[in-house]
């Protein structure tokens, strides 16, 4: 092919995308799905393809598994092979390099340790993505599929609507809206963690941590069983100094990165999440947000305040105090992302807030990268 017209069917294949893709993102804010089984060729996967920033995302490695790509660990990333083409997919979200040396801007996270890429990486690798949100439809297949997508929608109709169990880490369309309570827990680990993750397991509720470096170098065993168990993995930085955190964007980014490195070495994760020191307001500014976020990290704080730095075991202040900002955010059907820290206060007034948090009806959910985040400048990258 002439490659004025590679170009050609290159851009019109983005244009196309690009449309689908803003679709999705209108069914997923019109409440249609957050998330949705990924058809594969002919047939349906058990591929759970999550909708983040106009984009569905989904594991690699099980995208793999289902379209026969191999995956081969390169010094500079990761290589994938399949439909007889590669790409290689370099770490800390440096795009992808086609086979002609071109990189394309991409995003992906961690989740629950698994690799998410979004599913469009597979238009490179010469895959068509359609999306057809009405019938809930959004599937790759190459020129060996047979079905066309209105066979296939109607061939799978009753297994293509959404299901209902709750999927942690991604904004659940069918929860009630504002009964998912996000606890959150600065400043830790600490000798107190392994009580707290004792006390969640009891009440079986989920929970995240925004960690400090030195804090996971100190405690290592209970950063391990949080990512073993299925807790939320975040980053506090390192030092907790306003005046050396917040120097600079720069000062800010490496805190994060290396808490990141130590997090990773201690438990295989990484995180996309960050709560700086004292929270996002004042200090952390345009300049400091576009520098962190930009790095393809998401900026959260809270909406209820327990204050238990302040208040210590006068736990019941905090419990009214906490429950009434709950029940207020109830009437904004906002859903509670709870402030609390790492410490022993907190195990005496924690079992009462769960115990009526449960009663109430409210789930808990553990904060995800593909979520939107929650921070007081509204910032939703
Ligand atoms: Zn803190």
């Amino acid at each position: 092919m002439p490659i004025k017209k590679v170009m050609l069917l290159f851009l019109s294949l983005y244009l196309l995308l690009g449309i689908a893709l803003t679709q999705a993102a209108g069914a997923a804010a019109g409440g249609v799905s957050a998330s949705l089984k990924l058809a594969v060729e002919d047939s349906l996967s058990e591929i759970s393809a999550v909708s983040s920033h106009n984009t569905y995302y989904v594991p690699l490695r099980s995208l793999s598994e289902a379209l026969g790509w191999s995956l081969t660990g390169q010094k500079d990333g990761i290589q994938i092979t399949g439909n007889s083409r590669s790409l290689l997919l370099p770490g800390n979200n440096g795009g992808a390099v086609l086979i002609d040396g071109t990189t394309v801007p991409l995003n992906t996270y961690l989740e629950n340790g698994s690799l998410m890429i979004p599913l469009k990486l597979s238009v490179y690798l010469g895959y068509s993505v359609s999306y057809v949100p009405d019938k809930y439809l959004l599937r790759v297949w190459s020129g060996a599929a047979k079905l066309d997508d209105a066979a296939f929608a109607d061939k799978y109709k009753a297994e293509l609507k959404p299901e209902t169990a709750p999927n942690p880490g991604t904004e659940d369309p069918v929860a009630k809206p504002g009964m998912t309570v996000y606890l959150t827990f600065d400043d830790g680990p600490s000798n107190t963690t392994t009580q707290l993750l004792d006390m969640l397991d009891k009440y079986q509720v989920k929970a995240t941590f925004f960690m400090l470096g030195p804090h996971m170098r100190q405690y290592p065993a209970q950063v391990k069983r949080m990512g073993t168990e299925g807790f939320g993995l975040g980053l506090h930085g390192m030092t907790h100094v306003k005046h050396k955190f917040y120097a600079s964007p720069a000062a800010a980014l490496k805190e994060m990165t290396d808490a990141n490195a130590i997090l990773e070495q201690i438990s295989g994760q990484s995180t996309t999440l960050i709560r700086p020191p004292y929270g996002s307001k004042p200090y952390f500014t345009q300049s400091f947000r576009d520098k962190l976020l930009g790095q393809g990290y998401h900026l959260w704080d809270w909406n209820v305040d327990s204050e238990d730095w302040k208040y210590k075991e006068d736990s019941a202040t905090i419990y009214n105090s906490v429950m009434n900002q709950v029940h207020k955010l109830k009437a904004g059907k906002t859903d509670p992302v709870i402030l609390m820290h790492d410490q022993k206060a907190t195990l005496l007034v924690l079992p009462r807030i769960v115990e009526q948090l449960q009663k109430e009806g409210y789930s808990f959910g553990v904060i995800g990268a593909g979520m939107t985040p929650v921070n007081f400048w509204k910032d939703k990258r």
